[in-house]
């Protein structure tokens, strides 16, 4: 009977190194500014297909020791307000820019933590969206959740906005 090695040795020495956190793809190690701002407009406008959105909601009521994430510590709702201004009015200028037969498949809510925002707050985002994106039918729709701040309120608030799948973490 033979018997196969298991590389172990070659898999840790091949994967005991730094490498970039995989919250988003590509990879914030990949950004560059070599992309010219027209070239880039240039992909959203001749862009083909479903879209994947992601909305990334930075708020948090107290840091993790442990956070990697791109998130303001404050208590104070009314950021989320300002927030929620100033996405409206970055849709209203880049979704013109989509061509409009292009349906959203996907879209997911991370942070921070999304259960920062009230539901009504939530709600006011659900509304916007529709109106900037057409849903497909069977879109797949996530939202990374804090589950210490987590009430029935919020749950029933992302349901709404068609969520159907959440993830716990802090
Ligand atoms: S809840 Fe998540 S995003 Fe917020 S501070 Fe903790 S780890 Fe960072």
């Amino acid at each position: 009977m033979s018997t196969t090695a298991f590389p172990a040795d070659a898999l840790i020495a091949k994967y005991n190194r730094p490498g970039p956190r995989y919250t988003s793809y590509p990879p914030a190690t990949q950004f560059s500014p070599d992309v010219p701002a027209d070239k880039l407009l240039d992909e959203v406008r001749d862009g083909e297909g479903p879209l994947s959105l992601y909305l990334h909601l930075p708020f948090c009521e107290s840091l993790c020791w442990f956070c990697g994430c791109h998130t303001i510590t404050t208590t104070n709702r009314s950021r989320a307000d300002v927030y929620l201004d100033d996405l409206e009015k970055e849709l209203t200028l880049f979704t013109p820019l989509l061509k409009p037969a292009r349906p959203a498949a996907q879209l997911h809510f991370g942070g921070g933590t999304p259960n920062f925002f009230t539901p009504a707050q939530l709600d006011r985002l659900g509304a916007m969206l529709r109106r900037h994106f057409t849903f497909e039918d069977k879109a797949e729709c996530s939202v990374e959740l804090d589950p210490r701040r987590l009430t029935r309120e919020h749950v029933e608030a992302f349901a709404r906005m068609g969520v159907r799948r959440a993830s716990f973490g802090v």
